[in-house]
């Protein structure tokens, strides 16, 4: 297993409670070598089953938070066009914080940590080959790519690569803001808050501990940073440096214009700034299947952050990890493999079409496109 995301340890953990052997190898030196980002919903038919193929469902129920679940989305001038109570009982898709699922899964896995995987060679006379950064090479029976949007697997089945969808995001951190931003704190409420403009949104999201993760979304070529007046039609404003915080935190919110000043108080008191482009692999990405070698999760099906890819990533990992442990020899392993992919492609499809529409409604030129899109899917 390459790649120690939600889908490359779900599918470790899996196969560990079989007790079959396992080896994950991962890039990042050390568990929390990077932070882990913001939350992530499961739902019921997918992440949380794959978390009940691992055994590790009440586990799950005990972290998770059913009330993240709540709603809230305001017009730009600050005022409440929807709100959506969570009910403390709904398990339909609670939420919890990605450190705190990586640590569940990771339990008693032995991972290989700081392996950086530059390419694998597949169908040697010694099997599948794995080259690593430092030179070293080792080979194996079955090699998966859960190695994320710029899987270095990938190339060994597939050619295909990810492309900018046209939408960027910068992510930012708020800390403590029950103490430090009391008022901000009751605008999120205990879950999300969106706030949708013309090509344009502001969305929040509460975290375990007071931590909230913040995002300003918009429609902007890749290199928008590097003349904002050009651009961004921002007269009078240059490039922005990406890597100085207090510049993107006074220069970004003049993209919002207009917008109501609590609103814009969840970028002024962000205390970091990540730039996160948004790009996807093609709709319905598929490939000539390839003997010991596959891929699952964003390195399979990159596709708009809507609440869908960890959760595929993760039950992916599961039902791989099950038919590898069911399989009897090497040429049914390779045929549950097969058959592992025809099922994957078929409904990480289906969703790579509904989050893609979906991104282009939420940051859309016709807000009320992204109000019409929540009252599709809120329940009533
Ligand atoms: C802002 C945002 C919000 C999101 N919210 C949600 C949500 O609410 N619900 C949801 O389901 N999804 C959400 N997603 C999507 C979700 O984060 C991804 O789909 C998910 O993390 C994919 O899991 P993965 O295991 O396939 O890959 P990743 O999480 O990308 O993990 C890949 C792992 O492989 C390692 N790796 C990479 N390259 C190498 C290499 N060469 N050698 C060895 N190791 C390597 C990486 O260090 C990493 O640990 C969101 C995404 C974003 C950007």
């Amino acid at each position: 297993m390459v790649g120690g995301g939600p889908g490359g340890l779900t599918f470790a953990r899996v196969l560990h409670r079989h007790d079959h052997p396992v080896t994950v190898l991962e890039r990042d030196p050390a568990p929390d070598a990077r932070p882990p980002g913001g939350t992530l919903d499961l739902h019921e038919k997918l992440g949380q089953l794959a978390l009940e193929k691992a055994g590790l469902l009440a586990e799950f129920q005990a972290l998770s938070r059913p009330e993240g679940q709540a709603m809230r989305i305001l017009d730009t001038d600050g005022t409440v066009l929807r709100d959506w109570p969570a009910r403390p009982d709904d398990q339909a898709h609670p939420e919890i914080d990605r450190g705190q699922l990586r640590d569940l899964l990771l339990g008693p896995l032995d991972v290989q940590w700081g392996r950086d995987v530059t390419e694998v060679v597949p169908e040697t006379e010694d099997g599948v080959l794995v080259r690593f950064a430092d030179g070293r090479q080792e080979a194996f029976d079955l090699v998966i790519g859960a190695d994320g949007a710029w899987s270095r697997v990938r190339p060994a089945v597939s050619p295909a690569t990810p492309h900018y969808t046209g939408i960027t995001a910068v992510e930012t951190s708020l800390d403590d803001v029950d103490t430090r931003h009391p008022d901000l704190a009751r605008l999120i409420g205990d879950g999300s808050l969106a706030v949708y403009g013309v090509n344009r949104a502001i969305v929040a999201q509460r975290n375990s501990g007071g931590h909230v993760k913040a995002y300003a979304q918009f429609r902007a070529p890749l290199d928008w940073h590097t003349n904002l007046e050009r651009h961004m039609g921002l007269i009078g404003h240059a490039d922005l440096d990406l890597a100085d915080v207090e510049a993107v935190r006074s220069g970004l919110p003049a993209l919002f214009d207009g917008w109501a000043a609590p609103v814009l108080d969840l970028l002024r008191h962000g205390t970091a700034f990540v730039h996160r482009p948004l790009y996807v692999l093609p709709v319905s990405h598929t490939w000539t299947h390839v003997p010991g070698v596959t891929l699952l999760g964003d390195a399979a099906h990159l596709m708009p952050p809507l609440g869908a890819g960890a959760n595929l990533a993760m039950l992916e990992g599961a039902e791989l990890a099950e038919s590898v442990a069911a399989a009897s020899g090497p040429g049914d392993l390779d045929e549950a493999v097969r058959a592992f992919e025809e099922q994957m492609w078929a409904r990480a499809g289906r969703w790579a079409k509904i989050t893609t529409a979906g991104l282009e409604r939420l940051v859309s030129p016709d807000p009320a496109e992204a109000i019409a899109l929540f009252d599709e899917v809120q329940p009533a």
